[in-house]
């Protein structure tokens, strides 16, 4: 059953979707600017107001993957979780509200670490479950996760972290619109929905797939990720279930020909995780260091979770990008 929804991503730098970049990444941090025209609505029709009738076919041919959740020490979380929810409009308490887990699948030698807000709509394993349909190759363009709740259905990606708000089991669209905005950024040479490639040949295109997509090249390359996946996994592909596929054919299939040939095609289930960004620091709760400050002797502390890679894991560049808005149904 699926609910409408709706993504908002907000330009407007709003503290619970941005972070700061660790110092220790800023001298080979790649920095873009976002040229105007990437941001500006796309004055083309519709084929869809939402992406709601691929979900089915999503779900039955990307598989979960086997895993294993290990809630953190309470006393610990990672920078950029405690950033996130300690953003006092969104009245979060990150010493008590976020719980920090360690996602390991069985195809990653690298936990994801995600924070997992108690009152969210999935506990970790719903969120653990529905992340696993992501192949690992894609997958492996996410840093952290934090879920929390919302009154509407959202989500945004900021340098390859993901907040979701209120995201339920049925998602799987958003995850990969969300993943769409990580592979965009991080996963070629350049951006894919700012290079030249993604003008000419769009251009041709009639239509844009849904509403959304409409709204900038930025959000037609996340939306069109997911009419690409469709057309690599289902049988038949999106020809079968979309009479008028034609006229937006060359958005998907540039979104197909850049995952192959750039990215090693990155959203087929499967495929390896050689590739990790570096976790954020780990730091101490503030109501922890109080704690510590009183009766807790600093002996008695929990061992500090490891969050450093494995050996022969690639590091991926890290980036710091202007963050888009997005207002999606689905
Ligand atoms: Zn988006």
């Amino acid at each position: 059953m699926y609910r409408p929804m709706t993504i908002a991503c907000s330009f407007s730098l709003l503290i619970v979707f941005t972070h700061a970049v660790p110092q220790e990444f800023r001298d080979q941090t790649i920095d873009r600017k976002t040229p105007e025209w990437a941001l500006k609505k796309i004055n083309k029709p519709a084929l869809r107001t939402g992406l709601e009738y691929l979900d089915k076919g999503l779900f039955e041919n990307l598989p979960t993957v086997a895993y294993e959740a290990k809630e953190w020490f309470q006393e610990y979380i990672p920078q950029w979780c405690l950033d996130q929810s300690s953003n006092k409009d969104n009245g979060f308490d990150p010493a008590k509200d976020i719980k920090v887990y360690d996602i390991r699948y069985t195809d990653c030698a690298m936990p994801w670490v995600v924070c997992i807000h108690n009152d969210s709509p999935m506990d970790i394993n719903g969120f653990a479950g529905l992340f696993s349909r992501i192949p690992v190759s894609s997958r492996s363009f996410v840093r952290h996760v934090l879920t929390v709740p919302g009154d509407s259905e959202a989500g945004a990606n900021t340098d390859g972290d993901i907040v979701f708000e209120n995201l339920s089991s049925d998602d799987v669209a958003t995850i990969i619109h969300e993943v769409g905005h990580s592979l965009d950024k991080f996963a070629y040479d350049e951006q894919l929905s700012f290079s030249s490639d993604w003008v000419d040949k769009t251009s041709k295109d009639k239509s844009v797939p849904n509403t959304y997509a409409g709204s900038s090249a930025i959000e037609d390359v996340a939306e069109s990720s997911i009419v690409a996946t469709y057309n690599m996994l289902v049988p038949g592909g999106f020809p079968k279930i979309e009479s008028r596929w034609v006229e937006v054919r060359n958005q998907y299939e540039t979104v197909q020909t850049w995952q192959r040939e750039k990215a090693n095609t990155v959203m087929r289930p499967g495929g390896s995780c050689r590739k990790r960004f570096k976790n954020s620091d780990t730091v101490e709760r503030p109501s922890t260091k109080r704690l510590l400050r009183g009766r807790w002797a600093p002996w008695r502390r929990s061992p500090k979770p490891g969050t450093s890679l494995p050996e022969g894991m690639e590091v991926i560049q890290p980036g710091h990008f202007e963050s888009g808005r997005c207002v999606r149904k689905h």
